[in-house]
């Protein structure tokens, strides 16, 4: 079943993924079963996009970010999907989770490197400790929505409002005046209201460039391969410290780091894009 799904959109999408030719649609497991804590691949994602080319058949993709139809820029509502400058970004999305993202930090000190956190709005407000810890290391910060809702880009401006001031109030109870210039909406599924009312609020829509599907738990060494292969100057690489087992994403990073500092620099995301 999974699979024949997975085929199917595969099939639909094919010609809007043209741009991320390296993604293979048809080998995608939606294996997202098992995890503890945080599970957003199995919440609802509260309706289908209006106005995507998803509307037709369904719901897309699982909840979680990544894999997902609206990877071609005609889909992306003016999000940014580089980091505007030659400098590689990383960001890890639908934290913090007190089991990974603290490993996630002690890799990124131990490399010296400074990354983005797509802060899910409710886990900010239950790790405040860990939205302290991200700052205090010098990461920056994106609102990731404050239930993970894919389907937020189809609700009332006035929802989607309420929501991201949500997420941001969570994140500023832990760190008072937090600069969250970034938003990213839960799956990549973006629409113009969402990336319009995001803008309102000052903050600028981030999508990404390469996507391993580490959601998709395919193995360190898969997701280690997949950013190596693909990564290049001006890259946004979509990681995950929460959401599920995301063990083989920390194992990935240990191998990670020492290639892309040595290629790359690498950049958390400026607190005043331009
Ligand atoms: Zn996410």
């Amino acid at each position: 079943m999974t699979v024949v799904v997975a085929a199917l959109l595969g099939s639909a999408y094919a010609l809007g993924r043209s741009l991320v030719p390296d993604q293979v649609p048809g080998l995608s497991t939606g294996a997202t079963t098992g995890a503890d804590g945080p599970h957003y691949a199995d919440q609802p994602s509260g309706g289908e996009p209006s106005g995507t080319p998803s509307a037709s058949t369904g719901p897309a993709e699982t909840g979680q970010d990544g894999s997902a139809p609206n990877t071609g820029t005609d889909n992306l509502f003016g999000a940014h999907a580089t980091s505007g400058s030659p400098r590689l970004a990383l960001t890890f999305d639908d934290g913090p989770d007190p089991r990974y993202t603290p490993q996630v930090l002690a890799l990124l000190r131990e490399y010296d490197v400074h990354a983005t956190f797509c802060v899910v709005g409710e886990n900010a407000q239950n790790h405040p400790d860990l939205i302290q810890a991200i700052v205090n290391e010098g990461h920056t910060l994106c609102n990731h929505s404050w239930h993970h809702d894919v389907g937020l880009g189809a609700r009332s401006a006035d929802a989607i409002r309420s929501d991201l001031l949500r997420t941001n109030a969570a994140i500023r109870a832990a760190v008072p005046n937090a600069p969250i210039v970034w938003y990213r909406q839960p799956g990549g599924a973006w629409t113009y209201p969402v990336v319009s009312v995001a803008r309102q609020l000052g903050m600028t829509s981030l999508h990404w460039s390469v996507d391993p599907s580490d959601w998709e738990l395919p193995g360190a060494g898969k997701i280690t391969a997949t950013v190596l292969t693909q990564a290049e100057p001006g890259s946004v690489v979509l990681l995950h410290d929460a959401g599920g087992n995301r063990q083989g994403t920390v194992d990935a990073l240990r191998r990670i780091l020492p290639d892309l500092t040595a290629r790359f620099e690498l950049e958390a995301l400026p607190t005043d894009p331009t």
